[in-house]
């Protein structure tokens, strides 16, 4: 074992949250890549909300030497709790032709563009200046999320920031729609099935609103979870510590990453770094696609 102590100047830098234009971060997919190598990262994953359409412009403009994990962030719903509590999952190295997931996939973007125009017509309903088209066009094709509405609420002047179109006042509450999602444990068996690898992304974001109990990880375990996403920003030193200590005992693979959104967040390429011994266990596990580089 190394020592936390010593500064990791072998160590391969591995971020595996990363998001593109294809979803709700602000550089392109090729953009991405160059930044991330930039960054000095040698591993990177691009994984878009609920789309593999980022992969091709991604892997074409991969600089030499880095590394590309291709994957995805999968909207999800636990229906344990009343109401039913949404997460998200990190799919990495899944077969994207797989039909049973990638029409999953279609399904949750099309609920994405439903839901954003609810959102934009409560919205409007309140006076707010923004239409459905500019929203749409923020998105650009990928899949459409708050971070978009967010967007027009900043150039209509009613926020200055993203964070603040969250708030309770805008989209974290008065103008929240909920999406539909996935039930958590048939995305775990599908992208399992298209030979991909899930980990559970951000399962302890006390800040992002309710959190899963042990008990569901510990079920979600039994049902194929390869790993718990530990090191992210919206984590506390507390929460990481107690997402390890829940990984250990269950056996479950820990990462960390940025969730970079280009100017979406403030949270910077490689802020974040997933140990390369729990890389290598992912890309062990995977049968969908191969790691390019
Ligand atoms: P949606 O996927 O449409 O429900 O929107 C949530 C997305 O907005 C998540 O992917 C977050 O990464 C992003 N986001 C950016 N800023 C915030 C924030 N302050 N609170 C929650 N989500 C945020
Ligand atoms: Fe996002
Ligand atoms: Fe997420
Ligand atoms: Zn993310």
């Amino acid at each position: 074992m190394t020592s936390i102590d010593l500064p990791d100047i072998d160590l391969p830098d591995i971020d595996l949250h990363c998001h593109s234009t294809a979803s709700d971060g602000t550089l392109t997919p090729a953009e991405l890549v160059r930044a991330g190598a930039a960054a000095g990262l040698d591993v990177m994953a691009i994984t878009d909300h609920d789309t593999t359409g980022g992969w091709a412009e991604a892997a074409a403009a991969r600089p030499e030497g880095m590394r590309l994990v291709r994957g995805a962030e999968l909207s999800c719903r636990w229906h344990g709790a009343e109401p039913a509590i949404p997460l998200h999952l990190l799919a990495y190295l899944f077969d994207p032709a797989e039909p049973v997931l990638a029409a999953k996939l279609a399904g949750l973007r099309e609920d994405r563009e439903q839901r954003g125009e609810r959102i934009v017509a409560k919205l409007r309903a309140d006076g707010v200046p923004i239409t459905w088209e500019e929203v749409y066009g923020y998105a650009a094709g990928g899949s459409v999320g708050r971070p978009h509405i967010a967007q027009a609420l900043i150039r209509a002047g009613l926020v200055k920031t993203t964070n603040e179109a969250f708030e309770s006042a805008w989209l974290g509450a008065r103008y929240f729609v909920p999406k539909s999602d996935l039930d958590v444990f048939d995305a775990v068996r599908t992208v399992r099935e298209a030979g991909g690898v899930v980990v559970f992304a951000h399962p302890r974001a006390t800040k992002r609103g309710r959190v899963v109990p042990d008990e569901l990880i510990t079920a979600l375990a039994e049902a194929g979870l390869f790993g718990l996403e530990a090191d992210h920003e919206d984590h506390s030193p507390a929460e990481r510590a107690q997402i390890r200590a829940l990984a250990q005992r269950l056996g479950l693979v820990v990462t960390g990453s940025s969730d970079f959104h280009g100017t979406h967040k403030t949270v910077q390429l490689g802020a974040f770094k997933t140990d390369p011994e729990m890389y290598e266990k992912i890309v062990s596990a995977a049968t969908g696609v191969p790691v390019l580089g």
